[in-house]
């Protein structure tokens, strides 16, 4: 395999409640997905060994996986991550640095608490990985070049003055970037590229993820696990 399965979370909520935004998954259907990534011998890498193994050309082998979250919704913390531990799992998780310790509105339609410092630091200390998703959540291919340099900038600066992430990665908000957009967070120093193509051709700076919505039966979440182990 060119590239492990890299699985893409946003929130999970831990009453289950259906609050009608697709990205929100109940915690049932989070520990249902753990559970058959368990059963299948997967087991996670960190981003450490993703860029070295980048570096040599390595392959991955089929049950390699990143576990990844975007935005650092405070349930990232709450729920999420207990359960991930419960698998022995670890995850990266992917923050919007201008929203630490508040409240989410760059999602039209629903408002949530956002992980703090202290969280994501005592999360760090437990075996979390952290990166940056912006600094403002926003589309960094609608910015000037200046602008986007100065968010990437800005998010980097602040994750590695509070948990020094060993390999400066990002996650682009709303999943996209262009040429330019990639070549800029380079420029930053980052190290790694997350995106949401389908197709991975392994570019470090586009790294393709799989998004988890709610609902999905989980026959066709392994379905879908099945289709990357084999285009991968
Ligand atoms: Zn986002």
């Amino acid at each position: 395999m060119k590239l492990p399965v890299i699985l893409l979370y946003h929130s999970v909520a831990a009453d289950g409640s259906d609050c009608g935004e697709p990205t929100r998954i109940p915690l049932a259907q989070f520990v249902g997905q753990l559970d058959l990534l368990r059963r299948l011998g997967y087991r996670t890498i960190g981003l450490p060994q993703l860029r070295d193994r980048l570096d040599r050309g390595a392959v991955f082998s089929r049950r390699e996986l990143l576990i990844t979250f975007d935005d650092g919704y405070r349930d990232n913390c709450d729920t999420a991550w207990p359960a991930l531990q419960e698998h022995g799992f670890s995850a990266v998780f992917f923050l919007s640095t201008a929203w630490i310790g508040r409240a989410s509105d760059f999602n039209s339609h629903l408002s949530l608490p956002m992980i703090n410092w202290d969280q994501a630091a005592d999360m760090a200390s437990q075996g979390a990985e952290f990166g940056s998703h912006g600094h403002r959540h926003v589309d960094l291919r609608e910015l000037s070049p200046e602008q986007a340099a100065l968010d990437v900038r800005t998010a980097k600066q602040a994750l590695s003055a509070k948990l020094a992430p060993p390999v400066p990665s990002i996650a682009y908000p709303y999943g996209f970037s262009s040429p330019a957009v990639r070549r800029l967070v380079e420029r930053e120093g980052y190290q790694l590229g997350f995106g949401v193509s389908r197709t991975g051709n392994a570019d470090r700076f586009d790294l393709p993820r799989m998004t988890i919505t709610h609902g999905e039966p989980l026959w066709r979440f392994r379905l879908r696990l099945l289709h990357r182990e084999v285009s991968g």
